[in-house]
């Protein structure tokens, strides 16, 4: 987001002075480097909102920056297949949603189609969106440093901020590297907006609750996926549901599950934060979002430690896999915003 972000004003504004700041030695450290790589179409989110459109003019854009810049991009097409017939009209409601938002090529097919596509779903109806792509983001995220560079942007590594004065209309950053003052500060902190955010003086009733998605990778030998295999998501939460899905390199993931994480960068299981915990404890909003939520959050930590109750939910999607296709891959932790009622903010709120 901050470098799509400090390219795009580089491009707009040659004259612009402009500082990418990250803590981090690496870009795309955390959720950009995390993720399963979908370039999604645009199917799921409510029309209207910010994602939605956002989300149908990025893939275009999103496909000839990859272009233009020698990024491999992979349009392998999606399957989000109902397994039963109670499914069927939530399929149905995200088919309208996706044309709406005027996702390009979506069809609703039947079993027979769906095995053209993908010989080892199963399925009583399905959607196939063709336009689906798949990319690595981490390669994404590092081709836009390049030009952004190139643009005379400078990205300073490493240098966490710690601290936001305004003064005499600028704002000073005190970073862990030095002081960075600036007229315009652009916050996309990713697991750490909110916090940033009060630096700045932002006063809203948002945080950021961390969720860990955990994978599997899948032993390719079977062939038993071609594409995206994904189930019809639980209308009460964003996140989509355990899935299949193709990486850039040819392999294969299962997963991710969505686990409440101890600690925003907690990628294991064992990892905890205590003051990042005690402050989550501390905001109403959780509370609320576990009263709420608390049946599906248990049964997501059950998930996360049976490999038996994880392969049980995608031989939904695909009856024919076994144990031994599956072994323990990498995880990512997500930025889910949460308001004090205890919502989960679908779209992107911004200050
Ligand atoms: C498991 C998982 C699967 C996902 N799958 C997909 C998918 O298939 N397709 C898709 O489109 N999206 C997916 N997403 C979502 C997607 O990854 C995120 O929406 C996106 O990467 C967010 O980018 P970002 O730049 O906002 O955050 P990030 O990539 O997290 O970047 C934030 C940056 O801010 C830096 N930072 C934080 N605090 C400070 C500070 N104080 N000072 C300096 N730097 C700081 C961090 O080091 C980091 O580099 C997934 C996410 C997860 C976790």
């Amino acid at each position: 987001m901050g470098l799509a972000t400090a390219l795009t004003l580089s491009e707009r504004f040659a004259r612009l002075s402009i500082v990418v700041i990250d803590k981090e030695a690496r870009v795309a450290s955390h959720q950009t480097g995390h993720n399963s790589g979908v370039v999604h179409a645009g199917i799921y989110y409510k029309p209207g909102s910010y994602k939605a459109r956002l989300c149908v003019d990025g893939v275009r854009k999103m496909e000839a920056f990859c272009e233009r810049n020698g990024v491999p991009f992979d349009r392998c097409g999606k399957v989000i297949v109902a397994t039963g017939a109670s499914q069927i009209s939530r399929l149905e409601a995200l088919f309208e949603r996706g044309a709406a938002n005027g996702v390009p090529g979506l069809e609703m097919i039947g079993p027979e189609r769906l095995r053209e596509i993908e010989p080892h779903a199963r399925a009583v109806r399905a959607i196939h969106s063709p336009r689906t792509a798949i990319v690595d983001f981490s390669q994404v995220a590092q081709a836009m440093a390049r030009v952004f560079s190139f643009n005379g942007g400078q990205i300073r590594t490493g240098e966490r901020v710690e601290s936001v004065v305004r003064r005499d209309g600028l704002l000073r950053m005190e970073t862990s590297g030095g002081t960075v003052s600036a007229r315009t500060l652009i916050n996309c902190s990713g697991l750490h907006t909110d916090r940033v955010a009060r630096m700045m003086g932002v006063r809203n009733d948002i945080r950021i609750i961390p969720f860990r998605g955990e994978y599997f990778n899948l032993r390719p030998q079977r062939g038993l996926v071609r594409g995206l295999i994904y189930p019809v998501p639980d209308p009460a939460f964003p996140f989509l549901g355990v899935h299949f899905t193709k990486r850039i390199d040819g392999s294969y993931e299962a997963g991710p599950n969505a686990v409440l994480a101890l600690a925003r960068e907690g990628y294991r299981k064992t990892d905890i934060h205590p003051g990042e915990l005690l402050r989550m404890l501390a905001f109403s909003g959780f509370w609320r979002m576990a009263a709420r939520h608390w049946r599906t959050g248990l049964y997501e930590y059950y998930r996360s430690f049976s490999r038996r109750v994880f392969l049980r939910d995608l031989q939904k999607l695909v009856p024919d896999l076994r144990a031994e296709d599956l072994f323990r891959g990498g995880s990512g932790v997500r930025a889910q915003a949460v308001n004090r009622d205890g919502l989960l903010v679908e779209d992107f709120a911004v200050e």
